[in-house]
């Protein structure tokens, strides 16, 4: 098989010893040819098709293409491709792999490649595809029997190179195709013919030939209702016809195998897409680095800046609603729960609602544009660098957002201890949960610079992905892994309502988080500092009174169950700088990152000890002092100790629902476990080492 005029009759001619007419033109072959030879003890009966560009059943060559081969269920299919112009011909070539056959490349008319200068590595680009290539230039014979002896060596099991891959549709897409697939697996007659991913693909494509096909069985009427729910999905959340989306998947995957092999020699004058315009920036080998922190920079410096306007409307309400409840609940242990527990807690968390809002904007707005792939392409020298394939970076990527889908998305990784690495470092990439933690801390802190301290915070991050990646390859594992395609799609104009319709999600999945885990852990944290009760109750009126008297008394947080939690802790977080109420902060922040902040809210805003001081969260924060022990009177945040701990944050333990997922997604236990205890010492080392060198010179 192959598109028209790349050689398929000649290569037949040749092997065959017939004289089939060839001709420049297309459609000379309208059925099918077959003739009978020997070669090496094996019988070849050999069969020319009508050239195609795809199987897409729209054509009668297509059509007739595509039923033999799933019909007649040919041992080997020879894809004959025209070495002059690889692009469009490995179109065909993609639909080959989602049927799962066994094939191999004749890649013809290799003398007009080698005459215009360019330079393939076809041996890297079928190890990369998982199909032999042979170059050939059938019209002279060459290269003619290392193909037959190729053919052998596939049917045989026997060559290297050849496997079954997957293309990689990306995300929404691949999730619509594995529901397709399994409405299709409900009836198992069909995958004993068919491969379902490749039906559940041509589905995808609203290809008439699949339904046609698939119609004859019982479970039609759901593979057509999974289908059609699936096309809807893919169409609301891609913006694009899932036609198109499919196709250009397609060209992602064909123009990412060609960037690492195909090398042309001049570059075409004429007519510069406007893909191959932006990337001559975007992908430059020097520029794209710098580009790509450029982004990064503008991302969270919006995400900071654009940010504080909105937040201050929700602070606002928070604080309303907290002044509104004391009015009209009597005083007591309820008012007491609503207001210090919950409005601290929960509010405290969502002011950062537009944050996060902005930033899964930005990131919705690189994967819409095609940016994110491009970044992936990009990143897979570094990646081979550390040891690990550039594959290996959607998922790094992805934990920007959250941990969680970031460590099932390395399923995409087919190297269990690249999968495993990946796995581990995954929690450097920090998560939008994180957010909140650094937004508080580094706006109360650092006011000028927030936004500036939050990038250093998501490049320490990376730094530290990288080394850790090159230690665990280096101490682990090392055994060396089949190459895979990165794909390079097409930029696309990212549509608005798809970016918003993300952000929404996001929003609701954050509100969400605060009504659940965030509201339970703000009660639970608020019930250890409001027990035990100190026996006489302190009042407002004299706690202002004594408040001037303040040093040798110890309050009711310090007394309740949280205290002694914390005061148990402190010696571990002692040299870093923290004080207890930060150290408790960090171990509810196991549960869920957020947490760290809303029990900040909940420990900073109790503590009758700090009257003194008014207002907000940050005010809090900014005017916490000690109030004894040998700092006291001293600032509790001061830059250094803020900016340790929020290395200490960006680096420990990942939150429970993050090694649930290591759990599960590496089998065992011992991956999780190890991934919690190498972070938090990881994260103490760290920490120590700045806290400690930093005094040595901020003092
Ligand atoms: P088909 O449509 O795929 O069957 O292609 P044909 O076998 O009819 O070939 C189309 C044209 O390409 C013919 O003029 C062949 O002589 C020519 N051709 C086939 N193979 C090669 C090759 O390897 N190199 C060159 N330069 N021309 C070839
Ligand atoms: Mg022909």
């Amino acid at each position: 098989v192959g598109n028209p005029n790349s050689g398929k009759t000649t290569l037949y001619n040749y092997a065959s010893g017939s004289k089939e007419h060839v001709g420049n033109y297309a459609g000379v072959t309208v059925d099918s040819k077959r003739s009978v030879f020997k070669h090496r003890g094996y019988t070849f009966n050999i069969v020319d098709l009508p050239g195609t560009y795809s199987v897409s059943a729209y054509n009668p060559e297509e059509l007739y293409v595509r039923r033999y081969i799933l019909n007649s269920m040919p041992d080997i299919i020879i894809n004959v491709i025209d070495a002059s112009n690889i692009e469009r011909n490995l179109y065909l070539t993609t639909e080959l792999i989602d049927m799962d056959v066994k094939v191999i490349i004749a890649l013809n008319m290799y003398d007009e490649l080698e005459k215009r200068g360019d330079k393939l590595n076809y041996d890297f680009l079928g190890k990369l595809m998982g199909i032999p290539i042979v170059p050939t230039v059938s019209s002279k014979g060459k290269g003619i029997k290392t193909l037959f002896n190729k053919v052998i060596e596939v049917f045989e099991n026997t060559e290297e190179s050849s496997r079954h891959i997957h293309i990689n549709y990306g995300h929404e897409a691949e999730k619509s195709i594995s529901r397709i697939q399994e409405a299709i697996r409900l009836e198992k007659t069909i995958t004993d013919k068919f491969s379902s991913r490749f039906y559940a693909i041509k589905l995808l494509e609203k290809d008439k030939g699949a339904f046609e096909t698939l119609s004859q069985y019982d479970n039609y009427n759901i593979i057509k209702a999974v289908t059609e729910q699936e096309i809807a999905r893919l169409e609301k959340n891609t913006g694009d016809d899932s036609e198109t989306y499919i196709a250009d998947a397609k060209y992602g995957f064909i123009n990412g195998a060609l960037k690492e092999t195909l090398v042309k020699k001049t570059a075409r004058q004429k007519s510069y897409t406007i893909t191959e315009k932006i990337d001559k920036y975007l992908t430059n080998k020097y520029l794209s680095f710098p580009f790509f922190l450029l982004f990064l920079w503008i991302m969270f410096q919006s995400t900071f800046s654009l940010g504080a306007y909105p937040m201050e409307w929700i602070e606002k309400l928070v604080e309303f609603t907290a002044s509104l409840m004391t009015h009209i609940i009597p005083e007591g242990f309820f008012r007491d729960m609503i207001v210090d527990g919950i409005i601290d807690g929960v509010g405290g968390v969502i002011v950062f609602l537009p944050n996060i809002m902005i930033l899964f904007f930005f990131i919705s707005l690189m994967e819409d544009t095609g940016y994110m792939a491009r970044v992936a392409f990009i990143m897979d020298k570094l990646m081979h660098f550390i040891g690990l394939h550039g594959k290996s970076f959607i998922p790094l990527i992805m934990g920007f957002g959250c941990n969680v889908p970031a460590i099932m998305a390395t399923r995409t990784i087919k190297s269990r201890s690249d999968r495993l690495i990946t796995m581990m470092i995954v929690p450097f990439m920090s998560c939008s949960a994180r957010l909140p933690v650094y937004i508080l801390i580094a706006g109360a802190v650092f006011p000028k610079n927030a936004g500036n301290v939050i990038f250093t915070l998501y490049l320490a991050g990376i730094v530290l992905s990288i080394v850790f990646a090159i230690l665990f390859k280096t101490a682990l594992f090392k055994k060396k892994e089949f190459p895979f395609v990165m794909e390079l799609p097409p930029y696309r104009k990212p549509t608005i309502r798809v970016s918003i319709s993300h952000m929404w999600d996001k929003a609701m999945q954050y509100l969400k988080k605060m009504g659940g885990i965030i509201l339970i852990a703000s009660i639970i944290i608020w019930l250890l500092g409001y027990f035990p009760r100190n026996g006489k109750q302190i009042t407002n009126e004299i706690k202002s009174n004594i408040s001037l008297t303040t040093g040798t008394k110890t309050s009711q947080l310090e007394n309740s169950y949280i205290g002694k939690i914390g005061k148990i802790i402190e010696p571990v977080i002692r040299p870093l700088g923290f004080d207890w109420k930060m150290g408790v902060s960090l171990i509810s922040g196991f549960a869920a990152k957020e947490i760290v902040v809303s029990t900040m809210g909940v420990l900073y805003q109790a503590d009758d000890n700090q009257d003194g001081i008014e207002g907000s969260l940050t005010n809090k924060l900014q005017n916490q002092v000690y109030i004894e022990g040998k700092y006291i009177g001293q600032k509790v945040f001061t830059p250094l100790v803020a900016y340790t701990f929020l290395l200490f944050v960006l680096i420990y333990v990942p939150c429970i629902a993050v090694i649930t997922a290591v759990k599960r997604e590496s089998g065992s236990w011992k991956w999780a476990v190890f991934q919690a205890v190498y972070t938090t010492a990881a994260a103490w080392v760290v920490s120590f080492l700045v806290f400690q060198i930093g005094t040595l010179f901020i003092r």
